[in-house]
């Protein structure tokens, strides 16, 4: 009886977004579906997390999957009916409903094109709460995340008003404010069949002619927040708005920063199992030698464990600051540091770095490609790790690199801002190297001042290194900050 009590008190909270490790990731988005669920978890909620079945989650997670059921649902203007398949899976205690419907998740990536990605998602957008009524579970928060689940907000409040699931509240976390499915009213129209009147101006209707998911959603979200206090001030200008800075100026009173944890299992330098050697803040100094050995050894660096080597993992655009690691590349190596880049993206990046490692055989590694393995053995090689972006709504990168004793450089925006505290040479304060002006010059001063003390005063570095790894970069904090939050929406 006292179980059944307990069971009726937990919060039943609904996550759903377009990707989720260990089944699908290309970013962060992917990190922050895993970990706060599993911290949600701990905090006694009740998690569901309703992703696409896309054709490219490993086999080994789709034989585990159990058929909950199946049904048509009517998406299109003039009532288009489609199949919606639930596969589920659980694992540490979060449910994942996975939607599987074979004409829009076939595709080997989980990103195609804007036209195919908007029917695609609002597919899923309207599935995701057809199939929390099918299965009867009514959540009490619906916590959406980025433009691909932004109709939620909308259909949750239209089509699904008078439905069970009518009743939760939601939440849309804005990860990058840059992507917001864009495209012509009447294709939007047609495909998601939402009422005329949410495609005027105060909801979806962006310049003459265009319907915004993202804008929409946040409109009828009940709570907008996003992934750091400083990203949440600067996605109110016009220089980070991305062009709905003022319609965010507007919803402000709802609007809330929450810094990214990372899951400090997955990320855990004394227990991971990719690497050369593990270790602790006790032994990092002599155990990340013989991690750095390892891999200039297997990226065909010059093999000398006295060699500074800065780290770079990022996806490969113009968001990461990449162009100013492409003015300054040539001169940041040098007989004493390398540089290894882990990544894909745009291919005029990919190409550069390419014809810089070929410029500067030994010295430079540009590893084109998306590695998990590799990117663990990064982030316990590397003395020093950059993320000098344009912008940033939080980074994790930053948060790994600490958690493996790894110097972050960044540049101060964003949740880069609020997690690394500037290096203090005369107190030996501070977390990482930071610059502010968005220039290849200052950040080769940066990069300066952290090779100044790397070469120079190595006792403070080393001293950095682990107050780096006691920083709590855990999802503890934050995920208790949601929770509040969840509470204070539901009254
Ligand atoms: P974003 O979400 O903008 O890509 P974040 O810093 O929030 O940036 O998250 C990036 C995540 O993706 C981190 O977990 C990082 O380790 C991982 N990552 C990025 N590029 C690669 C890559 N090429 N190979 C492996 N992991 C990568």
């Amino acid at each position: 009886m006292e179980e059944q009590n307990n069971q009726s008190t937990k919060r039943k909270i609904a996550f759903v977004g377009s990707e989720c490790y260990p089944f699908v990731k290309t970013g962060g988005l992917g990190d922050v579906m895993y970990a706060l669920p599993r911290a949600l978890i701990g905090l006694d909620c009740e998690v569901r997390v309703f992703l696409p079945k896309y054709a490219c989650i490993p086999q080994k997670y789709k034989e585990k999957m159990v058929h909950r059921g199946s049904f048509m649902m009517n998406l299109c203007q003039g009532g288009r009916e489609f199949f919606v398949g639930i596969m589920e899976l659980v694992m540490d205690g979060v449910i994942y409903d996975f939607i599987e419907n074979e004409e829009f998740f076939s595709w080997g990536n989980p990103y195609t094109d804007l036209f195919a990605d908007i029917p695609k998602f609002s597919y899923f957008s309207k599935a995701s709460l057809a199939v929390m009524n099918y299965l009867e579970w009514t959540p009490d928060i619906v916590h959406c995340h980025d433009w691909q689940a932004a109709l939620v907000p909308i259909y949750l409040r239209t089509h699904f008003a008078p439905t069970p699931v009518g009743q939760a509240k939601s939440i849309l976390t804005i990860h990058n404010l840059r992507f917001q499915g864009i495209c012509g009213i009447p294709h939007m129209k047609y495909w998601t069949d939402i009422p005329g009147e949410v495609f005027n101006y105060p909801y979806m209707k962006q310049g003459a002619d265009d319907a915004n998911m993202m804008k929409g959603g946040l409109a009828f979200a009940d709570c907008i927040t996003t992934v750091s206090e400083t990203y949440a001030k600067e996605i109110q200008t016009p220089f980070y708005g991305e062009r709905l800075d003022d319609h965010l100026r507007y919803h402000s009173g709802k609007l809330v920063g929450i810094v990214n944890g990372i899951d400090v299992e997955q990320w855990n330098s004394e227990t991971d199992k990719l690497l050369a050697a593990a270790y602790t803040s006790a032994d990092v100094v002599e155990k990340k030698k013989v991690n750095k050995r390892a891999l200039q050894e297997e990226l065909g660096l010059d093999q000398d464990e006295n060699k500074m080597v800065i780290g770079l993992i990022s996806r490969l655009t113009n968001q990461k600051g990449l162009d100013l690691v492409n003015a300054i590349l040539n001169h940041i190596v040098d007989e004493n540091t390398q540089v290894v880049i882990l990544g894909t993206g745009d291919s005029n990046y990919e190409n550069s770095f390419r014809y810089y490692e070929s410029e500067n055989k030994g010295k430079i590694c540009a590893y084109i490609s998306y590695n998990e393995a590799l990117a663990h053995q990064i982030y316990a090689s590397s003395d020093a790790l950059l993320v000098p972006s344009l912008f940033e709504p939080c980074g994790l990168t930053q948060l790994i690199a600490m958690r493996y004793g790894t110097i972050p450089i960044v540049r101060e925006t964003g949740g880069l801002k609020d997690t690394v505290q500037p290096y203090n040479k005369y107190t030996y304060e501070g977390n990482g190297f930071t610059f502010i002006n968005y220039d290849p010059s200052t950040l080769f001063d940066c990069i300066t001042r952290a090779k100044e003390v790397y070469f120079g005063d190595r006792e403070h570095w080393d001293e950095m290194v682990r107050r780096d790894m006691a920083v709590d970069v855990s999802w503890t904090k934050s995920a208790r900050e949601y929770l509040n939050l969840y509470e204070k929406l539901k009254g």
